[in-house]
């Protein structure tokens, strides 16, 4: 225990510094000059609880930029000095101007306490602050406090001691951030810092690189002796000019911008003012944004802007990257011969990469949607409206635009909706919304769900589409919960909701925005993705069919084939193999429409045809069933039994792990129909309704496990990137198909007690 306090009394011109200070000290003062200039000093001692506290009353000041000779001198004095506190006196019935000061000081890493001076103008006009609330959210301890009549200085003096006692935090507490470009630019200046050795001179390296990036001159000075000075400068430029590239901008305004954000949004959230003086544009603009009534209403529209934006904006060029693949693919299924390689670089290697990279115009077109919003401050606002609500759920306001991008409406990606949670500052709640953002309906479940409501509820496509958007969006709230309470439990940090004045975005910082996240996800997704489709490709086909089995089909075909060219009406025409071939030549090289030939053999091929093609979908269907994927469908049969999926449901859903429409293709061939393109979904629809054990029971129970079992490779991909963690990945994996076997088990299982959709 320090039993000589030092402390500095900081402030705006007239915010009351001088009459506290006298307050305290009384006749205990001395006055003279701050060394070599003509700025008076004022200095006195105290005692309280027979601690002595030595009190200095810095020069008045609106910042601590280096801009006066009064700045420079408060500045210089708390980073040389030294003292063991800094009294911050703030106006507080004109808080907006004077915390600016405040956060500052909070930047400079030196213990702090605020005293809100003035509290008796401030309640006069109608000013009502939670001090408390205020207080936890910036973490500095605040005293309301009236210096003409002495009122709160008892406060201040236990709030002095009581902070002077704690022991020096050992890792940078400060709550205001500036942004990710902003804090990358930062970390790399620090770093530089750090490697020279500045941490030993006790001042906060963070800080010192804020300024360095303001173009402070006076700190400029101070690095003079450090051993890597010309890399720090060559460092700071670089930064400097990156981010005036971005926000066209100078860094001094961003920065400025931050501040201001930082304080606007703490004062917004803690400060209720009765009738306001000055109004200005940003707040003006706030009065219709974020109007009670008007306000969710703008809200909506702009997300569902922003969605038909990423979405239908990005459809032209997502459709020319799939063309470009699936041109790629026939070059090469035509330049290979049949085989395994073929089937490695068309269906494993083009198929997988074609996936990740067919997903670019889309993230590049949410990224640019996030820019402007970000860009011109209106996230913040939508971070603001709605976080009273998502913060019930473990989230955070600005979870709403991911989740939205994921698929709460339905039709969105998981992808670019975890990829959006970029935005969000607060680690645990971008964490809860990247692991429930996959339970949402993505454009890839559709193609299934189509396929089923197809087939099983015919005439409810839109209410059932409805009800399962509903219900994804209780499941993620649900999930957000109940992760928030058990793994991830604990209080969240108590955070400032920014709310940065608005500003027209340039051009070129929406472009540099865009394109670096853009290829952040492309050097990321990319590498990895090859990998695991090529794996994926390998499961579902390896061992494949026995030999006996193989000769079981070819002899099946052989005999097919025999007898068709030993009927009477074909064997006129065609006498051997030989025949055969040329003549299906000409026919598949004529096109199916041009059949000129005698109308008994017409029927007779025709009918041949379809026998050979049902027969292949039967070795195709046994193929799958020989492969690993296949095996671990038919083991998984015993697993699956309460929720009733055979081996085929449960191959179509390893399928759909790859990517969730797979899941069709893969229940085609499962049910021996051959491939399926998106126009024959009627015919496998007409098929599952006739399998035995489906029923609209079983659809909607494999719905709503297709909906939430576990995200796709790409998604798990980009997750273990953005969380770093493999283990997050596998919970990821995990917790949302064990969600949903509980789901498809309860609903099978009502279904069945009370005897719906069993027929
Ligand atoms: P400084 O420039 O920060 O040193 O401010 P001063 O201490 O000189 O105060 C400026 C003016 O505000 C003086 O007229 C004070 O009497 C007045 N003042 C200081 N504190 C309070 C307060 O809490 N309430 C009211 N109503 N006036 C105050
Ligand atoms: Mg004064």
């Amino acid at each position: 225990m320090k039993k000589k306090i030092t402390v500095a009394l900081a402030g705006n011109p007239n915010a009351g510094k001088t009459t506290i200070f006298n307050a305290l000290t009384g006749a205990r003062q001395h006055v003279g000059n701050w060394p070599g200039v003509t700025v008076e000093k004022k200095e006195g001692t105290l005692k309280h609880n027979g601690r002595e506290i030595h009190i200095v009353d810095l020069p008045g000041t609106y910042s601590l930029t280096a801009f006066s000779l009064e700045e420079i001198i408060a500045r210089n004095f708390i980073v040389d000095s030294a003292p063991d506190l800094v009294v911050n006196v703030v106006d507080a019935s004109n808080l907006e101007r004077n915390l600016y000061l405040s956060v500052q000081l909070m930047e400079m890493g030196c213990k702090l306490v605020l005293a809100f001076n003035m509290i008796d103008v401030a309640r006069g006009r109608g000013i009502a602050i939670d001090e408390a609330h205020f207080s936890n959210l910036i973490g500095v301890p605040i005293i309301p406090t009236n210096g003409k009549k002495g009122a709160g200085l008892e406060s201040l003096l236990e709030a002095i001691v009581s902070e002077v006692d704690k022991p020096q935090p050992s890792e940078d507490l400060t709550r205001l951030t500036y942004g990710s470009e902003v804090e990358d630019e930062l970390l790399k200046i620090q770093n530089l810092l750090l490697q020279s050795g500045f941490s030993s001179e006790g001042i906060n390296t963070r800080w010192v690189s804020a300024k360095l990036i303001e173009g402070d001159t006076e700190i400029v000075k101070k690095i003079g002796s450090l051993e890597h000075r010309p890399k720090i400068l060559e460092q700071v430029a670089k930064s400097r000019s990156h981010l005036t590239n971005i926000f066209g901008d100078s860094p001094e305004i961003v920065l400025a911008d931050a501040r201001y954000g930082f304080i606007s949004g703490a004062i917004k959230q803690t400060v209720q003012i009765e009738r306001t003086d000055r109004v200005n544009l940003s707040e003006s603009i706030d009065k219709i944004l974020t109007n009670r009534l008007l306000g969710p209403l703008i809200l909506l529209l702009v997300l569902y802007c922003v969605y038909i934006f990423t979405f239908n904006g990005s459809a032209p060029l997502v459709k020319y990257f799939d063309s470009f693949f699936s041109w790629l693919g026939d070059i090469v299924s035509k330049i290979l011969p049949e085989g395994l390689l073929k089937s490695l670089i068309v269906s494993g290697m083009i198929k997988g990469v074609g996936g990740v990279l067919g997903f670019t115009p889309l993230i590049a077109f949410m990224f640019f949607a996030i820019a402007i919003l970000e860009d011109t401050g209106y996230m913040a606002r939508i971070a603001f409206m709605l976080d009273r609500v998502l913060r019930g759920f473990g989230l955070h306001g600005a979870s709403m635009l991911a989740l939205m991008v994921a698929g709460g409406i339905a039709g969105g990606c998981a992808v670019p909706g975890i990829m959006a949670t970029r935005t969000m500052k607060e680690p645990k709640e971008r964490l809860v919304t990247i692991l429930v953002a996959p339970l949402m309906n993505c454009g890839a479940k559709l193609p299934v769900y189509a396929l089923l409501i197809g087939a099983f509820f015919p005439g409810d496509r839109a209410s059932i589409m409805f009800l399962l958007t509903i219900i994804s969006w209780i499941m993620v709230l649900l999930a957000g919960r109940a992760i928030r309470s058990t793994v991830l439990s604990g209080p969240s940090a108590p955070f400032v909701l920014e709310l940065p004045p608005y500003r027209v975005p340039t051009f070129q910082g929406l472009v540099i925005h865009t394109w670096e996240r853009t290829w952040m996800y492309l050097k990321k997704a990319g590498t990895v993705i090859l990998a695991v489709s090529i794996l994926i490709w390998v499961l579902m086909t390896f061992p494949g069919p026995s030999p006996e089995q193989k000769a079981f089909f070819e002899e099946k075909q052989d005999k097919l084939t025999s007898n068709f060219l030993n009927d009477p009406a074909v064997g006129l025409v065609l006498k051997n193999q030989q025949d055969l071939k040329s003549f299906e030549d000409l026919q598949s090289a004529e096109g199916k429409d041009s059949l000129q030939i005698a109308a008994p053999l017409a029927s007779k091929y025709t009918q041949y045809k379809e026998d050979k093609l049902r027969l292949e979908n039967d070795e195709q269907s046994l193929k799958l069933k020989n492969t690993v994927a296949g095996r671990i469908g038919t083991y998984l049969v015993w697993v699956f039994k309460p929720i009733g999926f055979d081996w085929k449901t449960n191959v179509a859903l390893l399928g759909g792990f790859a990517a969730k429409e797979v899941v069709v293709s893969t229940l085609g061939t499962a049910y021996s129909m051959g491939s399926v393109e998106r126009e024959q979904y009627p015919s496998l629809s007409e098929q599952l309704k006739h399998e035995p054990g489906w029923n609209p029971l079983m659809a909607f129970t494999l719905i709503m496990f297709v909906m939430l079992y576990a995200p796709c490779v790409v998604t798990l991909v980009v997750i273990k990137r953005e969380t770093g963690k493999w283990r997050w990945m596998l919970f990821a994996m995990v917790y949302t198909t064990v969600l949903a076997y509980f789901v498809a088990f309860i609903v099978k299982t009502t279904g069945t007690l009370l005897g719906i959709g069993l027929t």
